[in-house]
């Protein structure tokens, strides 16, 4: 099925996809067969982590598919309990081990964790720009960064991520780090862009839906993709997926895209841990 999604060009040039296929909360043994279907429904970029254990079968369907490997854009992430540069490395090798690639789009750190490895996540962010320089990653980035986090690894290294992915909804606009992101010149990734579903039942949405002959998922995610951010819903049901990837053959208007703006709660409306004080360590 030829791709409509339209790409977008990192800081290195690297172009990826705005659409593309989450795996948070996918089970291991759901995986191969749920990327496999994202992959048949047409989705090119896959968002998986080394925390979500599902790597391995993410790269199953992947080598499964046909597909040259090149047409996939595979993104993941370095665990929290790897932050020191040699764990770093080895965390990196086997995350291309069970994807079963030799080079991967995108690795980001998965969080910043400042109040562990005593606050340093700059030795960390160096590190990962290692495997760009030695050609096993395409680009880097980082994933939470909160502003401070963002002007402290750029400062101190000189070397700017490609992408901050970070908890973005009409819930939880997360405006100040979007800004903070697009100050240094890196592009914006939405997780949980539809809010894990709570936005479904918003009336605004709702209204919006209903006059676009779309559904309050569709009008979520075009929101997201007319303010320039990337997104991955996750679904484990084809249909939900393709719901999800049908998102081109409409436009929101200005004044709805401020209503769907005036849905913000600032951070009453986050869903996920607060990127300052999260601690999680596998
Ligand atoms: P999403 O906002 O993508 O929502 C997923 C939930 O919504 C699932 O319960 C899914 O159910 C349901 N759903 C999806 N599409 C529809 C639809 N069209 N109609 C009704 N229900 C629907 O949440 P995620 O948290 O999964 O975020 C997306 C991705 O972002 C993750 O998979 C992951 O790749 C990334 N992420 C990154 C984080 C980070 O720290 N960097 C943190 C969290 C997420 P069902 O599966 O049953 O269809």
């Amino acid at each position: 099925m030829a791709s409509t999604v339209p790409t977008l060009t990192l800081n290195n040039q690297t172009e990826i996809p705005q659409l593309g296929f989450g795996l948070y909360l996918v089970p291991p043994e759901k995986t191969e067969e749920t990327v496999s279907k994202a992959l048949e429904v047409g989705y090119r970029h896959i968002d998986t982590a080394e925390m979500y254990g599902n790597e391995e079968e993410a790269g199953a369907a992947i080598a499964a598919s046909g597909l040259p490997r090149e047409e996939i854009f595979v993104t993941s992430k370095l665990g929290n309990g790897a932050h020191r540069p040699d764990d770093a490395r080895r965390a990196f090798d086997d995350t291309l081990r069970r994807l079963g690639v030799d080079q991967i789009d995108l690795f980001l750190i998965h969080w910043p964790l400042p109040t562990l490895y005593d606050g340093d996540y700059v030795s960390t962010w160096r590190t990962l720009t290692e495997f760009v320089d030695d050609g096993r990653a395409r680009a880097v980035g980082v994933s939470n960064f909160q502003p401070e986090h963002l002007d402290r690894i750029v400062s101190e290294t000189g070397i700017v991520p490609a992408v901050n992915q970070i908890e973005v909804h009409p819930y939880f606009g997360n405006e100040d780090a979007r800004a903070a992101t697009h100050a240094v010149g890196a592009v914006v990734e939405a997780w949980s862009p539809i809010a894990q579903g709570q936005i479904l039942d918003d009336e605004a949405i709702g209204a919006i839906a209903t006059a676009h002959g779309k559904t309050p998922s569709q009008v979520t995610l075009r929101w997201h993709l007319e303010r320039g951010d990337i997104v991955f819903p996750k679904s484990m049901h084809e249909e939900r997926m393709r719901e999800n990837f049908d998102l081109f053959d409409f436009n929101l208007s200005p004044d709805e895209i401020a209503i769907i703006d005036a849905l913000d709660r600032g951070s009453a409306g986050r869903i996920g841990p607060n990127p300052d004080t999260f601690d999680y360590l596998p």
